[in-house]
C-alpha cells in the first residue's frame, strides 16, 4: 500500500512538473522544420543584436535562446530537441535570404496589402470599438479604418501600386463565431489563471473571435494567397472613454506607429510565439518597417500635425530615432510574414476628432473648431500615400 502511494505520488509530481506544450488561443503547433531554409542565412552580430535589442530587450530571451559560437538553440517543445539555426560566417558568407515579399524600389507594382483593423457595422459594439453621445453620429473604428482603406487603396493604385484590401465589408474574413470558441475560451481562461464561469467564457469566446481568429484568418489569406511586399495595418488609437453610451471626451490627441518587436519572457513561454519571432527575425521584415514607417510618419505628423505618443510601461520600446516609432508584439504585426506599417493616428475620444468624425467626408477644406481642416479620412489617406510616395520616390 505504501509504496503503491509512493508510486503514485511520483507519477502526480512527475505529471505536474512536466512543462506542457504551451500555445496561445487558436495557435496550431509549429512546424520547426520550415525554418530549415534560414540555415546559414544571418551572421552571429546580426541575429544577436535583433534578437537582444529589438526582438526580445530586457533578456526576455534568456530562458529559451542560447546563442553560442555558431549556431542559437531555441527551445521548441518540452522533450523535444531545440531547434538549431547555424549562423552564416565571414568564409561562407551569408545564404540569400528566402521569403514572399520583396524591398520594392518604387511604388509601381509595389504589392500592398490593406489591412482595415477590427470589423465595425453589427460588430462595432461587441468588439467595444464604438461609442456614442445622445443621438450623434456613433464612433466605430472598424467603419472609419474601412473607409480610410478604400480612399487609400484609390491613391495607391493611382500611382501605380497593386493594392488588396484584407476585408471589403463589416464581415470578418474568419468563419469560426464565438459560440463555436467556448471550449477554447475556457482553455484559454484556465491558461491565464482567470476564473472560469459562463460570462467570462462569453466574453472570452466573443473576444477569440473578433480578435483572435479574425486576425489569424486574415494572416493566413495575406501570407497564403496576397504574398505582398507590404501591409498597411489601418487604426485609430483612443483614450479610456468609460460607459460608451456616455463616453468621456478628452483633450488629449496622438500619433505613433509600431513595427513588430518588444516580446516580453512571458510571451516568449508559449511555443509558437517563439517561432513567430523567429520568421520575423530571420525574414528580415524589421529595417524594411522601421525605414517606411519613419517615412510615414514624417508625413503624417506633417499633413496631421499630431505630437508622438510616449508608452510608459514595457510592452513597447522606442525604436528607429523617431518619436514616433515603437516595436510592440502584436498578433496583428506578427503574424503577417512580410513587413507591416501599423498605424495609430488620432485619439477616437478626442473633443476634435469627435467633431470630426460627425461632420463626415467631405471634398476640400471645413472650417473645424475655427481652422480649415480636411475630412479626417482624406487628411489620412493622403498622410499615408505622401509617405509612402516620399519612401518610394526617392
Ligand atoms: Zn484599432
Amino acid at each position: 500500500m505504501m509504496l503503491f502511494l509512493r508510486t503514485a505520488l511520483l507519477l502526480v509530481l512527475a505529471v505536474s512538473v512536466a512543462p506542457a506544450q504551451r500555445l496561445t488561443p487558436l495557435a496550431t503547433q509549429p512546424d520547426w522544420s520550415s525554418l530549415e531554409k534560414f540555415q546559414s542565412t544571418i551572421t552571429k552580430e546580426e541575429f544577436t543584436s535583433l534578437l537582444t535589442q529589438v526582438y526580445a530587450p530586457h533578456g526576455a530571451s534568456n530562458r529559451y535562446f542560447t546563442i553560442k559560437d555558431d549556431c542559437v538553440e531555441v527551445v521548441t517543445s518540452p522533450g523535444k530537441p531545440p531547434f538549431r539555426l547555424q549562423f552564416a560566417t565571414e568564409a561562407t558568407g551569408a545564404k540569400p535570404v528566402p521569403r514572399y515579399w520583396h524591398k520594392g524600389s518604387s511604388l509601381r507594382g509595389l504589392r500592398i496589402a490593406l489591412d482595415p483593423g477590427h470589423l465595425g457595422g453589427r460588430w462595432a459594439q461587441m468588439e467595444e470599438r464604438w461609442y456614442q453621445i445622445g443621438s450623434s453620429k456613433p464612433v466605430t473604428e472598424g467603419d472609419m479604418t474601412l473607409y480610410v482603406a478604400r480612399l487609400l487603396k484609390r491613391e495607391l493604385e493611382a500611382r501605380g501600386a497593386k493594392v488588396s484590401l484584407t476585408r471589403d465589408s463589416a464581415e470578418p474574413a474568419s468563419s469560426r463565431r464565438p459560440e463555436q470558441l467556448r471550449k477554447e475560451a475556457a482553455a484559454a481562461l484556465r491558461d491565464q489563471n482567470r476564473s472560469v464561469n459562463p460570462a467570462s467564457i462569453t466574453s472570452e469566446s466573443e473576444k477569440l473571435f473578433y480578435r483572435t481568429a479574425e486576425i489569424r484568418a486574415r494572416a493566413k489569406k495575406v501570407n497564403g494567397s496576397l504574398k505582398p511586399d507590404l501591409v498597411l495595418a489601418l487604426h485609430f488609437n483612443a483614450e479610456e472613454w468609460g460607459n460608451p453610451a456616455a463616453p468621456k471626451l478628452v483633450g488629449l490627441n496622438h500619433l505613433h506607429l509600431l513595427v513588430s518587436g518588444c516580446y516580453s519572457a512571458e510571451e516568449l513561454s508559449y511555443d509558437d510565439e517563439r517561432y513567430d519571432l523567429m520568421v520575423k527575425l530571420l525574414n528580415r521584415s524589421y529595417g524594411e518597417e522601421v525605414a517606411v514607417s519613419s517615412a510615414v510618419a514624417r508625413s503624417m505628423a506633417r499633413v496631421t500635425h499630431l505630437p508622438p505618443y510616449t508608452y510608459t510601461s514595457d510592452s513597447a520600446i522606442n525604436v528607429g530615432s523617431s518619436p514616433y516609432i515603437w516595436a510592440r508584439n502584436l498578433l496583428a504585426n506578427r503574424l503577417f510574414e512580410c513587413p507591416v506599417v501599423y498605424l495609430e493616428p488620432y485619439v477616437m475620444n478626442n473633443r476634435e476628432v469627435h467633431a470630426r468624425v460627425q461632420a463626415g467626408d467631405y471634398k476640400g477644406r471645413r472650417d473645424i473648431n475655427g481652422a480649415p481642416r480636411e475630412s479626417i479620412y482624406r487628411e489620412y489617406a493622403r498622410g499615408v500615400a505622401e509617405g509612402l510616395a516620399s519612401y518610394y520616390g526617392r
